[in-house]
Formats: C-alpha cells, structure tokens, sequence
C-alpha cells in the first residue's frame, strides 16, 4: 500500500517514515503543503497521514480540496493540539481518524489497518478468498488451514490483490504498492514475485490477463 505522509517535523516524519517502511508500506515523505499537492497530483496514494500545521498552510486545507475534488482517499490526521475543535474540525473536513501527538507507532499502525478496513467495506480483519487466508495485522497466509511462508514482496502483492479481488490490477498498480517514489523499480519484479506466488498457493489463484494485469476471482 502506497502512503504519502505529510509532516514538517523532521524528527516525526523520520520516524513515521521508517516505521511504515519497517511494515513494508510504501511511503512517500512530503514536509509542506504545496509538494503534498505535487505529490498528490502526480501519483496514486491509498492512504494520507497529514499534519495540520504545516509551514505554508494547515494539513486540514488539503483534505479539504480533496473532498472538493470528490476525492475519496482515506485521511488520518495528525494534530500536535489536544483540542476538540481541531479533532471536530478534521472530522467535519472529511478525515477518516485522527491522532494527537506523541502517540506510539503502533498506534498509528492499528489505526491504519482500521482505516483501510473500513474503506474496503471489510468488517473482518482477515481477508478470505477460496481457501486462502491472510492477516495483515499479523502477517500470517494460511492455505486450506496450513501456514504459507511469503517474502516481504509476496505479501504486499497478495494482500494488494485479495484486496481488491475481482479487479485487474495492472502490472503498474502493483509496483506502486510495493516501492515510494525513491525506491528503484527492477524490471521483472512483479513477474516474479507472482509466479512465486503461484508456486505457493496454487497456480490458479492468481489470474493473468494478458496486456492488462493480475487478478484474483472473489
Ligand atoms: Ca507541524
């Protein structure tokens, strides 16, 4: 999953930043709100981490051009002021969730889990398709039961999928889960990590649509 994170504190941003990498979410790390419009423009995010005081503006002026834009991207701010008025504020805008700082990493990442849960209409935690499990949180794939041990990749790929089974994902779609934008793209790497994919879980389980992409059947 792709995450742009705008944050003016270098410490804070530095930090979110290599926890989400550590989850092996693609982030890209943006300190003011003109290159988060950039950013936003340019490339397709899943999810954004916004902080409200920014250097040129509020964090909240960007969720707001969103939901002008009747973007639907999910939003969860950051806020340094403990003040129901920021919290009503960013809620009444549009966010998804909201978080006070400091707050723990994990927090953040639970919160997030919950917020792309909600997005995808998904009560359960767990994603299912045929005799396929996988647990985001946990990062466990059983198959009919047994555990499926993945590489990082593997699973970025099959969770982006089973997301979103019953749609083509394009070979491109897929890269962008897997890498931010200072992150060097091998040629291939897509391929690979789907006949790995493959060899694990069964040879129809993902289906290829030839010069469209991947999908897998709900
Ligand atoms: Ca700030």
């Amino acid at each position: 999953m792709r995450i742009l994170l705008v944050e003016d504190d270098k410490i804070i941003g530095d930090g979110i930043t290599q926890g989400l990498r550590m989850e092996d979410y693609a982030v890209d790390w943006v300190e003011d709100k003109e290159s988060a419009e950039t950013a936003l423009a340019a490339n397709p995010y899943e999810l954004a981490i916004l902080d409200i005081g920014l250097p040129d503006g509020s964090g909240l002026d960007i969720l707001d051009k969103l939901r002008k834009q009747n973007n639907p991207l999910p939003v969860l701010i950051l806020t340094a002021y403990d003040d129901v008025r920021y919290k009503v504020q960013g809620l009444d805008a549009g966010a998804d969730d909201y978080l006070v700082k400091p707050f723990k990493l994990d927090e953040l990442l639970a919160r997030l889990r919950a917020i792309s849960r909600r997005h995808e209409g998904r009560a359960s935690p767990v994603l299912k398709v045929g005799g396929v499990t996988l647990d985001p949180a946990y990062k466990i794939v059983t198959k009919n039961g047994e555990p499926v041990d993945l590489g990082a990749k593997e699973f970025i790929i099959l969770q982006e999928l089973m997301e979103k089974k019953g749609r083509v994902l394009s070979r491109s779609q897929i890269e962008d889960s897997l890498y931010g934008w200072d992150m060097e793209i091998e040629s291939n790497t897509v391929e690979v990590h789907i006949h790995g994919l493959r060899k694990k879980l069964g040879k129809d389980f993902i289906k290829t649509l030839r010069s469209f992409g991947y999908k897998i059947e709900p």
